[in-house]
């Protein structure tokens, strides 16, 4: 009665899940996270269990066959979810409909050569290998596309390999005690069911957890980032710049005010679209002439700011140096145009500063020196007056 009741309540709360996972994933644009897949899951697994209700004692019928289908193929409806959840597109109906058949074949074959208890010992086993596949998906995951939800995902494996070990325990009992082990009045069989009914309470809302952080990191990295280059914008700069000084050990850091020279002509003569071109390529090659740690943002128009750490004048210098060859040197071809179209920066650098609160004058120090570096010509290197004079286009001459 116990694990009877148990079941119902299962069937209860996958079928309540899945059809809040499909609400879920229409919500959602594109792949919906892999929700429609847990939906489906869900209702597969939920009609299985239906029909083991419905059914009456364990033996061959249609139902029971359906219901075995049904069971094993959840787990592979899952692991398209997955896949999908990380972003990885995976085919679900032909593999679907394929193991559906072989397996309600392989069913047939093994209730006729092996006899009734044949059939449910291969589903027991077969469960026991697909949540063990499971699993190891999990680890590896938790090691590549999922390291940001290591916690999660190991959650995900523990409670899962809990599952398999429970049908392996059942397997060994189907071939020692024949069918009499399904006896839904068994101790077994409740511990089975409890843990089963488990698992559907803690994964459901983990799943909503898990889609939740998605959304939540992705509108957080829309609303740090410039849609058209992909770099920071000032709010996501200003994130880093916080994150920075938050560290005990946070050396100084140093802005430089990037500005393109003559911008206005690259759209007057080319048009706008040419002018995002630039943007976009121009944005590319600092992105790549930076080193790792250092942020990078397009805070205006064709204005790019460039914060490095723990930089000595001399590297402030060099680096300046560095990202104002890089655009000298950038090509950047025209859709349609013969020649490619290049174009220079004027850099104004900071002083350098110890807080995320010397932005701001940072930022007015290297506007002041870009201002300086427009009015002595252009594609130079300014500094902020009291750290150095200004460069030659190319030379270096940090304070
Ligand atoms: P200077 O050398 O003094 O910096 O001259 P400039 O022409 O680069 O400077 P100005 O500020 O006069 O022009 C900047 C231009 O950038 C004007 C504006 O139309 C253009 N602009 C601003 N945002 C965008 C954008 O997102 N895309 C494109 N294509 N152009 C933009
Ligand atoms: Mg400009
Ligand atoms: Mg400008």
């Amino acid at each position: 009665m116990t694990a009877t009741v148990i079941v119902g309540m299962l069937c209860v709360h996958l079928l309540c899940f899945g059809a809040m996972f499909w609400l879920i994933s229409r919500r959602l644009q594109g792949d919906g996270l892999g929700m429609d897949m847990f939906a489906l899951g869900n209702a597969m697994l939920g009609l299985a269990y239906v029909l083991q209700l419905l059914g009456g004692a364990p033996g061959w019928s249609a139902q029971s066959v359906l219901n075995h289908t049904l069971t094993l193929c959840t787990p592979l409806v899952y692991a398209v979810g997955g896949l999908r959840f990380f972003g990885r597109p995976a085919p679900l109906l032909r593999p679907l409909l394929t193991l559906a058949l072989v397996y309600t074949a392989a069913q047939g074959l093994a209730h006729w050569l092996l006899g009734p208890v044949a059939r449910y010992a291969m589903l027991a086993l077969g469960m026991a290998l697909m949540f063990a596949a499971m699993v190891w998906a999990l680890v590896r995951v938790m090691r590549g596309v999922g390291r940001d939800l290591r916690v999660e995902m190991a959650l995900f494996a523990l409670l899962i390999a809990g599952l398999g070990v429970l049908n392996a325990i059942k397997f060994v009992r189907l071939l020692q005690d024949g069918l009499p082990a399904l006896d839904m009045t068994l101790r077994f069989q409740s511990v089975f069911y409890i843990y089963m009914s488990f698992l559907a309470t803690v994964l459901a809302p983990a799943m909503i957890w898990l889609v939740l952080r998605r959304l939540t990191d992705a509108l957080r990295a829309a609303a740090e980032h410039d849609p058209l280059t992909q770099l920071l914008n000032r709010r996501g700069l200003l994130a880093g710049l916080e994150a920075h000084f938050r560290s005990r050990s946070a050396g100084p850091a140093r802005l430089l005010l990037l500005d393109i020279d003559h911008f206005k002509r690259i759209n007057d003569g080319h048009g706008h679209k040419a002018g995002d071109l630039v943007l976009q390529r121009a944005a590319e090659a600092l992105r790549l002439a930076l080193r790792r740690g250092d942020l990078c943002s397009r805070t205006g128009g064709e204005e790019f700011v460039v914060v490095c750490f723990d930089a000595s004048d001399e590297g402030a210098a060099l680096l300046a140096e560095r990202l104002r060859a890089v655009i000298e040197r950038h090509q950047v071809e025209l859709p349609g145009a013969k020649t490619a179209l290049r174009c220079t920066v004027t850099i104004g650098v900071s002083q350098p500063f110890h807080d995320a609160g010397g932005f701001d004058p940072a930022m007015q120090e290297a506007d002041a020196a870009l201002y300086r570096g427009k009015a002595a010509g252009r594609n130079r290197i300014e500094w902020s007056l009291g750290r150095g004079g200004a460069t030659e286009a190319g030379t270096l001459q940090p304070a």
